[in-house]
């Protein structure tokens, strides 16, 4: 069937947001509404401006909302789709091949932001590392929202190459304050041993077997950042935890995302390493066990 030369937004709305729902999209209203912003390079708020108004869509734009919405009705991420996903006060580039950032992790990276403003109070620069920083979520949050020095870490070339694009997009002072490191979260960062203020991780953690059930998750977002190996799923959380001992100084604090169902386990690794003098399980906004904060033995 031929496209037609144009047709109202509002139209377009309710067919694009049927069409998602039946296809199990958990909110198909706002995905239309940022499919529908993305192919006419508005924000999603002037699209619903738009549609009360009672403008049109042009046909070329017809054609690109149906290839969109095609490729959401067949479960890919939104943010995949749209190449940006927001984050805090900021927007990251995604696409195929790169893990998601989640709500519940803007959580964790603001526990990171709060130990590290603590210690801008003594006048010094606070050093910060993130530990398996994918994207850039959170190492970016702490360059935007401190005065850090940030260092991110990452192994995966896919995410590495996202890093770097959104590490580009920040301002020239900005990027003064970050370094991005190809390396293994574990061994990496030798030359900063016992300097420290802030480690901050979210590591992968899901344990084998506990397939993620959103297609979305399963089948999108790479393995590497979601499986954290192990029988718990811990073996790289446990790595990590130990990275932070070693690279925080003397009263370092260490921030870790996990599962909601590894708040003990996760206090009980860290409990393990001589370095660490406490460890506190947090929540996510849903209430739900989310993350761990650990400080380093003050010198
Ligand atoms: N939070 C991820 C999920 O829910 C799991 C992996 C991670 O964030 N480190 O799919």
């Amino acid at each position: 069937m031929p496209t037609p030369e144009r047709a109202s937004l509002a139209q377009v709305y309710a067919q694009v947001t049927t069409r998602l729902e039946n296809a199990g999209v958990p909110t198909p209203g706002p995905d239309a509404d940022a499919l529908i912003a993305h192919v006419m390079h508005k924000t999603p708020a002037e699209v619903r401006t738009a549609r009360a108004r009672g403008d049109y869509l042009s046909g070329a734009h017809l054609d690109e909302v149906e290839d969109v919405v095609k490729r959401r009705v067949a479960r890919e991420p939104l943010q995949h789709i749209c190449g940006r996903a927001p984050f805090r006060t900021h927007e990251l580039r995604v696409g195929p091949g790169v893990f998601v950032p989640r709500p519940e992790t803007e959580v964790v990276a603001g526990a990171a932001i709060e130990a590290i403003r603590a210690r801008e109070h003594s006048g010094e620069v606070p050093y910060a590392i993130d530990l398996c920083a994918g994207s850039g979520a959170i190492a970016l949050a702490l360059v935007r929202e401190t005065q850090a020095r940030v260092w991110a870490v990452e192994r995966d070339v896919y995410a590495l190459e996202y890093l770097r694009r959104n590490v580009a997009d920040l301002t020239e002072t900005e990027r003064s304050r970050i370094t991005v490191t190809a390396g293994d979260a574990r061994t990496a960062l030798d030359s900063l041993n016992g300097q420290c203020d802030v480690v901050v991780s979210n590591p992968p953690y899901i344990p084998p077997g506990a397939t993620p059930l959103e297609p979305e998750v399963a089948h999108h977002d790479p393995q590497v950042a979601l499986y954290g190996l192990g029988p718990d799923g811990l073996e790289i959380p446990r790595g990590v935890a130990r990275a932070a001992a070693r690279l925080l100084s003397p009263g370092g604090i260490f921030v870790m995302e996990h599962g909601q169902e590894q708040g003990e386990a996760t206090r009980a690794l860290v409990g393990d390493i001589d370095a660490f003098v406490s460890a506190v399980t947090h929540q996510d906004l849903a209430g739900r066990d989310r993350y761990l904060v650990a400080h380093t033995q003050s010198g």
